[in-house]
């Protein structure tokens, strides 16, 4: 057989089915653009869940990590190590905060932020013991710890895997009426995706997120924006609640944080409220070694000028109006902010799953996430060539 077919046989063979991924075996990688083992390629219309917004083997992010690896990879806490700092104070200026929490993935910095909103409660806003409630969105995606899936509304990401983590009251998605509803003397926090990526990318109601921020604010509850996948840089603006002029509580950042070569995750936030974490009360063996933060500081560096913040609009826009022109065609809806697109397939016409078949057969990798929806997030490193490619071959699908 090809090599395609034996690479996806073994890994039908040992690998447990957790996924279940194209059958496209990447071998190389650079920039936006990937390259299979049979030499074939494909524009990385994914970028890793938007863990690669900086593209594939980012010349300045691989040349920081290999002079790290040829100096310190890993101290644990135990020790300081002479990166984490300098990488901790870049980070909190880049999000107009004063402390950093690190961890490595996504779910555990989502565990973390509620950890410390819960200590939070007990420890500043007085809640009795054992009593904190946050409240949380209908058709949120925040991970696959057990605590994390108990307030998942995703059957396929929620049952059999009981018993579940109490505390979590859920509300509809830009409900801003529910969400006030649901607050009580025991909530410490409303935990929110500003945009939901797995969801769809589901954009809420215009004005939702600046009316959370100020509910949270007069009802004396933590705002945690997860922007694990929505943040830095994807939207065309550093984190997804700047496009309303919000600034929450917690920030939770992952993903891109590690810039494709390393997990790298944080939650960011003032000393008021981080400062609840006390020496031994929370942790992590590899949680900001030398070679994350020595990654993590350089991505920051690359947010710090803004330059992929604007092409993220810049060829957003572009990706926008020309996805616009497919609606009617085949196109129920598309919902695009920055480089970051859900695309709505007439149910009639194929699945999100099809869709995403056809596009590797014309060079194309994107991944669906619902029925019929696409999403497309491709490296914020594309050019316009790239978007038309994009473009062209979506087009072509659809007849
Ligand atoms: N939160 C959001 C919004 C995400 O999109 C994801 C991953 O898709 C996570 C959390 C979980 O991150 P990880 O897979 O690194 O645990």
């Amino acid at each position: 057989g090809t090599p395609t077919h034996e690479h996806v046989s073994l890994a039908e063979d040992w690998v447990a089915s957790n996924y279940s991924p194209l059958p496209v075996v990447i071998s190389h990688a650079e920039g936006a653009w990937v390259t299979d083992v049979e030499g074939r390629r494909y524009l990385d219309a994914l970028a890793g869940y938007s863990a690669l917004n900086f593209g594939h083997l980012h010349p300045g992010l691989v040349g920081v990590a290999r002079a790290q690896l040829e100096r310190l990879t890993l101290t644990s806490r135990a020790f300081h190590s002479d990166r984490l700092g300098p990488f901790c104070r870049d980070l909190a200026a880049l999000a107009g905060k004063e402390l950093v929490l690190p961890m490595n993935t996504g779910a555990e910095a989502v565990e973390t932020a509620i950890k410390t909103v819960r200590r939070w409660g007990y420890e500043v806003k007085g809640v009795p013991d054992g009593r904190a409630r946050i409240v949380v969105m209908a058709g949120n995606f925040h991970g696959r710890t057990t605590t994390i899936i108990s307030f998942s509304d995703d059957p396929v990401a929620h049952d059999h895997y009981g018993p579940y983590t109490p505390g979590f009251d859920t509300v509809p998605f830009g409900d801003i009426e529910a969400l006030e509803a649901a607050i009580t003397d025991d909530t410490v926090a409303v935990l929110l995706e500003p945009i939901q990526g797995e969801g769809g990318v589901i954009l809420p109601p215009d004005g939702w997120l600046r009316d959370v921020r100020e509910l949270t604010r007069r009802r004396g509850v933590l705002m945690v924006a997860d922007e694990i996948q929505s943040g830095l840089g994807r939207t065309g603006t550093t984190f997804a609640c700047d496009l309303d002029g919000v600034v929450p509580d917690v920030y939770v950042l992952g993903k891109a944080l590690g810039g494709g070569i390393v997990p790298v995750s944080a939650i960011v936030a003032d000393r008021d409220v981080l400062g609840v974490i006390t020496p031994g009360s929370h942790g992590s063996t590899f949680g900001g070694n030398p070679l994350a933060a020595a990654v993590g500081q350089a991505v920051v560096g690359l947010l710090a000028t803004g330059e992929f913040q604007q092409r993220a609009r810049q060829l957003g826009a572009l990706l926008d109006s020309g996805l616009r022109e497919l609606v009617g065609h085949g196109v129920d809806a598309v919902r695009c902010r920055g480089l970051w697109a859900g695309v709505d397939l007439d149910p009639r016409l194929m699945t999100g799953r099809e869709a995403s078949h056809r596009l590797l057969e014309r060079g194309v990798l994107v991944k669906d996430t619902h029925g019929s929806t696409v999403r497309l997030a491709p490296p914020l490193v594309v050019g316009e060539v790239e978007i038309q490619i994009l473009l062209d071959a979506f087009a072509a699908i659809l007849h």
